[in-house]
């Protein structure tokens, strides 16, 4: 597998998580995984060896044991990230570039020789064309399209490194100045995947494919959605590492403790009485948070409830939940920055995740939230769609709250319609019961990513 992110090496979302829990869950069905990532600066890992590659590049080992992959870390002499693991920039095609010229010498290095390369995102899109170039070991490619949104769209003067002028060519095209890394992937890999049914679909029309529709469209047969599974070792309230309290059924009173110590530690006043909603987000334009935030005040006025938003991201949305907080003490907290105790805290110690997305592939936090038996509150779109059902109180099924327009009244009706399955006993034990049994567990997606590698080999 070829990644830009593996958690917890190297993390800023889903991504992260979503290598790490299939290429665990390769490993324990027999599966022998090896992880192809950048070393970045701020990875902290101790290599077993290092080995040199033919174009002076290297590769740091790291040994994982407990049915986990190794995991090489590839370093480009002189290619300097910041503290984060994008630059946004340049450095980020010349790094990823190198990347898959890495991964098309990874077997003729390591001795090891892959059945099938399976590349996440545009990161890794180039190295069907770096294997193609290289004309050596010739294994089959899979591409996961983890979020349509990042593309790898340059300038071509990014290119402009003599050591990169075949990609430059394979690239080049008549009628545009800039290179589209994803959409060379998506046209050359021989597998394409996504991460959820719905988005498969969704990616194949202007709204979602965002000037890839037209290629998807033409190899939509070779396209499937698999939705992301959760790494429930980690993400499972009956042992979660984070939280000092554990349980496992609706109602539990250690769930109340938790929301209790999470709202003495983001200062929500009365948190034991009235009902919270969590928020754990990236703050882009792509999480709808801007039009929560809208919503919020009204929600405020009309209702009882409180907020625990934890994210981020684009500065005007950082400022504009801040000034929420600032407006709203008590009943408004938000923690900006990265952390994942208070993102297991808010998870587990709400009542409800709100997932306002404009579009989400597959969304990995209303899967955490569900096996928390915290109720989420979604947007009808790519995953959120697949894996949340709108309850219904006469039959008693359902999962969460679903609402369709991306808009503040759809968020504020969704909100005020779980407030009041909240504010009703039986509903809320039926509600949280169906959330608690719901099972995303990775080991069901091995057999469809098999089954999509087994295609890529072809005929036998
Ligand atoms: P995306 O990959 O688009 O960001 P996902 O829902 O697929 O969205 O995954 C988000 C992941 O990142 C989850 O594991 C979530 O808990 C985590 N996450 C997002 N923001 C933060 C944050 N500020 N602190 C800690 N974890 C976060």
């Amino acid at each position: 597998m070829i990644a830009s992110e593996y958690a917890p090496l190297a993390k800023t979302g889903g991504l992260a998580d979503a290598t790490a829990g299939l290429s665990r869950a390769l490993c324990a069905s027999g599966h022998d995984v090896r992880m192809l990532l950048p070393y970045y600066r701020s990875v902290a890992a101790t290599a077993a060896t290092t080995l040199t590659l033919r174009d002076g590049t290297t590769l740091a080992k790291i040994m994982h044991g407990d049915g986990r992959p190794h995991v090489y870390l590839h370093d480009v002499p002189g290619l300097e990230g910041g503290d984060s693991l994008y630059t946004g920039d340049a450095r980020d095609a010349h790094r990823f570039i190198e990347l898959a010229m890495a991964a098309a010498q990874f077997a003729q290095a390591t001795g090891w020789q892959p059945d099938v390369y399976h590349c996440h995102d545009w990161h890794a899109a180039l190295v069907p064309a770096a294997l193609a170039a290289a004309g050596t070991h010739r294994a089959p490619t899979v591409l996961t399209l983890h979020n349509v949104g990042y593309q790898g769209d340059f300038p071509s003067a990014a290119l402009a490194s003599p050591r990169h002028r075949a990609f430059a060519e394979h690239l080049a095209s008549a009628k545009h100045p800039r290179v589209n890394i994803l959409m060379a992937g998506s046209r050359d890999a021989n597998q394409l995947t996504t991460v959820s049914p719905t988005y498969a679909r969704e990616i194949l029309t202007p709204e979602f494919g965002m000037g890839l529709e037209g290629v998807l469209v033409e190899r939509r047969s070779v396209l499937t959605g698999i939705l992301n599974g959760v790494d429930y070792e980690i993400w499972d309230p009956r042992h979660d590492p984070h939280l000092v309290h554990h349980y496992s059924s609706a109602g539990a009173p250690e769930k109340l403790e938790i929301k209790k110590a999470l709202c003495r530690r983001l200062g929500i006043a009365d948190g034991h009485a009235r009902p919270v909603i969590g928020l754990v987000s990236r703050l882009a334009s792509q999480k709808g948070i801007d039009i929560l935030a809208a919503a919020m005040p009204q929600i405020l006025a009309s209702t009882d409830c409180a907020f625990a938003l934890l994210g981020s991201g684009e500065p005007a949305l950082e400022s504009e939940l801040s000034r929420l907080a600032r407006e709203h003490v008590g009943r408004v907290a938000y923690v900006s920055g990265h952390n994942e105790l208070i993102a297991h805290e808010i998870i587990a110690g709400s009542d409800f995740l709100v997932v306002p997305s404009r579009y989400e592939p597959c969304g990995l936090t209303q899967l955490y939230a569900l096996r928390f038996g915290t109720i989420p509150i979604v947007r009808a779109t790519g995953g959120l769609a697949d894996t949340v059902q709108h309850f219904d109180a006469r039959s008693g099924r359902g999962t969460g709250c679903v609402f369709n327009n991306a808009d503040p009244a759809a968020i504020t009706w969704a909100i005020a319609t779980a407030l009041q399955w909240f504010r009703s006993p039986p509903d809320w034990v039926k509600l949280q019961s169906n959330a608690l049994r719901a099972d995303h567990s990775w080991d069901q997606r091995v057999r469809d990513y098999v089954a999509v590698y087994e295609r890529a080999r072809g005929p036998t």
